[in-house]
């Protein structure tokens, strides 16, 4: 009998962070009705042959990596073309991106499903995330996954040569079992100020073990500035142009919000569907101190942290950072301070966000909302491998 939890056995799948988990699809969120869909092929052409469909291919995508035809956006930056009252116009056409979301397949060495933790149906009792997982690679088919396969295990075969010939290399599993080791230390200050010491100034030999490695971080005397630097990138997040760049959050009552540096402040709108904008808030960001977070709230924080140092995206994403670097440092250092940058980006959205409801404490509930505003962004890094 075909196991149906695994319907690609000759396929390597890593089913680790759908498994347990479910989730409900919330009317009236429609977060992900604000990402731009891409149309796959097929999908291109059923859209093209139809007037009614054929009205909302984009004529400008939102991200130059777009490569075939998307659906365009109302307005310059608001929901999709089809979205109206937060509901799908065309549900039973939308596309394969709407009906994966919050699935993500990332192919790399092997394949790995990830899970967008930006939307607010994960961990609500419903569909399991396993099986949706299924669906999404059925979709595909098991030619399309393992010729995706085939070409990111060549990419990642040559990345993993070049940190050789760099003297540069360390295997994926010290790696990751080091960071999580030190996981539990990336929502205190020192922690983090000695993982970026170590990433910047630090040196180690190729191969080291993942004890070798949280021993070297450990005993690296603590230099950079932390709460000087969330300050810093807290305020290039929103330091953007164009409105459609800008990082989203989906509140607790569901208000999409967007934040902007306007004239050195951190003004908050509230996003409708046609792209409108209404100011909400306005926040000095230097009143935003990066807030001590409870034992319950670092326990959450080490979760997620552990969830970040699973995925393969992230560990393509300190791929391409090491490659564009051009192999300079030792991969363990590159892939260390990328964690510390993405868990220090966290803790001060977090507090940002906690900030304006007027707390002074990360409890798991502030440190959930941090996750909510934080991880879409994180799926999007740039990596080594693909999300298909
Ligand atoms: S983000 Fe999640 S809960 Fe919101 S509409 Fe999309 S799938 Fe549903
Ligand atoms: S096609 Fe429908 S489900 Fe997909 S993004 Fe547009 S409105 Fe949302």
């Amino acid at each position: 009998m075909p196991d149906k939890s695994r319907p690609f056995p000759n396929l390597e799948i890593d089913y680790s962070e759908v498994d347990g988990r479910t989730y409900n699809c919330i009317g009236d969120c429609a977060l992900c009705c604000l990402c731009q869909p891409e149309l796959l092929p097929q999908e291109e052409e059923k859209f093209r042959k139809d007037p009614r469909l054929a009205a909302g291919i984009a004529h400008r995508h939102i991200s130059p990596d777009v490569r075939g035809a998307a659906i365009k956006l109302k307005g310059a930056h608001g929901a999709c073309h089809f979205l109206t009252g937060r509901r799908c116009e065309i549900y039973p056409e939308r596309t394969h991106f709407c009906r994966s979301f919050p699935i993500n397949v990332f192919v790399g060495w092997r394949i790995q499903l990830n899970v967008n933790m930006s939307c607010r149906g994960i961990g609500l009792p419903g569909e399991s995330l396993r099986d949706a997982g299924n669906l999404v690679l059925e979709e595909y088919g098991s030619n399309m996954l393992a010729s995706e396969l085939r070409d990111a295990n060549q990419v990642f075969t040559e990345f993993v040569r070049n940190t050789r010939d760099a003297w540069i290399s360390q295997s994926f599993s010290s790696i990751r079992g080091a960071a999580g080791a030190l996981a539990g230390e990336l929502s205190e200050e020192l922690g983090i100020s000695q993982l970026l010491t170590f990433a910047e100034h630090g040196s180690l030999r190729q191969n080291a073990s993942a004890d070798q490695i949280a021993r070297m971080v450990r005993k690296t005397e603590p230099e950079a500035n932390v709460q000087e630097r969330a300050l810093i990138d807290g305020t290039e997040l929103f330091d953007l142009p164009d409105l459609t760049l800008l990082p989203i959050y989906i509140d607790e009552g569901l208000r999409w919000k967007i934040f902007k540096l306007v004239d050195k402040q951190i003004v908050g709108y509230e996003l409708s569907e046609d792209g409108a904008t209404r100011e909400l808030s306005r926040t000095d960001p230097s009143t935003v101190d990066l807030m001590p977070v409870t034992s319950e709230g670092k326990k959450r924080f080490q979760e997620y942290i552990g969830l970040v140092n699973s995925r393969d995206c992230f560990l393509g994403h300190a791929a391409y950072l090491c490659d564009s670097e051009g192999y300079e440092y030792n991969f363990a250092q590159v892939y260390l301070g990328a964690l510390a940058n993405n868990a220090l980006d966290l803790w001060w959205r977090a507090s940002f966000l906690a900030a304006l409801s007027g707390k002074e404490q990360l409890g798991p509930d502030e440190i959930r909302e941090g996750i909510v505003f934080f991880d879409m962004d994180l799926l999007d890094l740039p990596t080594i491998g693909a999300f298909i």
